[in-house]
């Protein structure tokens, strides 16, 4: 696995390719984002296709949308897993690291693919597809698509914009993390004067069912601080929601509940699910959430990845990334 947080020496160039390439395409288009998708990966690829639409593509967005993202898509915007996609599609990949994480079309589908166009800044993308413009400098995918329409020919309305916003909004943490720099503030004023009403949106991506605020109960239960206090984290396992019967709501934003412990470095929620044991993992300053999952086979940014296990138990899943973070606070001269 490969990290180059750099970012792209040609942004300007390939981003007008791309541009190209969408707006030029005479077959269907079809766009896709990460498994389990954030406001990121829905607000992307949802300005995407609005802004393609609005130039007569013929556009398909899959998407498996979590309920709490779900008031920004209109009734048929959204559609189901594809399992083959027509001849001559281009297949428009966007905010995932790598192709296995696609959400919606399989690895087979994503080859039958004419055209393949990644737009993305996850440092750990490994620059797949036809053409390929990875950022990592950029805090949000729908920063680049912010740059891309903007340099385009499609004018900005109000429905491309407030998706846009959004992943800029869910990525920077409400422009308060590391990656918020003067660019991503021109970038939000300049949607904000397309008519978001702003205070509407960021309340409305706070709403969570109540059964969050359930389940967020029994997960902070069970915070713990190991590594002498550097590490802070939760966890939820089957038998724990099991306990609770069947929950409405799929929002797992639990780590951030933990980040700011006051003297760790790292908060990890580690979470047991029906397929797969998965770490979600953040970190500040120059601790790096990220090579704590790239040495475990995951992916991310530096403050914020992931990673997910198969074929072994919650304790050893646990164990594992336990130990990569570690060596990571080792590393910083930390522990
Ligand atoms: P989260 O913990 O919120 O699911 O993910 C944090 C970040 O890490 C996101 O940018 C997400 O795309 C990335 N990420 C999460 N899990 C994985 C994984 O298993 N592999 C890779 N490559 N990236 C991941
Ligand atoms: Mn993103």
């Amino acid at each position: 696995m490969i990290i180059n947080n750099e970012r792209d020496p040609n942004y300007n160039e390939k981003l007008t390719n791309i541009s190209k390439a969408l707006t030029e395409w005479q077959g269907p288009i079809v766009i896709v984002a990460h498994v389990d998708p954030d406001g990121d990966a829905l607000g992307s690829t949802l300005a995407l296709k609005r802004a393609l639409d609005s130039v007569g593509k013929n556009t398909k967005l899959l998407m498996d949308v979590p309920r709490y993202l779900d008031f920004l898509t209109n009734e048929g915007e959204i559609s189901d897993a594809m399992e083959t996609l027509e001849p001559n599609t281009l297949l428009a990949i966007l905010d995932v690291s790598e192709r296995g994480r696609v959400w919606g079309v399989s690895q087979e589908g994503i080859d039958s693919a004419a055209f393949v166009v990644n737009i993305d800044h996850h440092g750990t993308n490994d620059r797949f597809g036809d053409l390929a413009c990875v950022s990592p400098d950029k805090a949000a995918t729908c920063q680049m698509i912010k740059d891309m329409i903007d340099s385009s020919d499609i004018a900005w309305t109000k429905e491309i914009a407030t998706p846009c916003l959004t992943g800029i909004l869910t990525d920077t943490g409400n422009m308060r993390f590391a990656n918020t720099d003067s660019s991503v503030l021109i970038a939000v004023a300049g949607l904000l004067e397309q008519g978001v009403e702003y205070a509407e949106l960021t309340d409305r991506l706070q709403w969570r069912h109540p059964d969050y605020y359930r389940v967020l109960g029994k997960v902070m239960s069970t915070v713990d601080f190991p590594l002498n206090g550097l590490v802070a984290t939760v966890e939820m396992t089957k038998a724990m929601k099991d306990d609770l019967g069947p929950i409405a709501d799929d929002s797992s934003d639990y780590v951030g509940q933990i980040r700011y412990a006051e003297g760790t470095h790292i908060a990890i929620f580690f979470q047991e699910r029906e397929d797969k044991i998965k770490a979600s993992v953040r970190s500040r300053g120059d601790v790096s959430a990220q090579a704590v999952c790239v040495a475990l086979g995951g992916g991310g940014h530096k403050p914020a990845a992931g990673v997910s296990f198969t074929g072994i138990s919650f304790e050893e899943a646990k164990a594992k990334v336990l130990a990569e973070a570690k060596k990571e606070l080792e590393r910083h001269n930390l522990i």
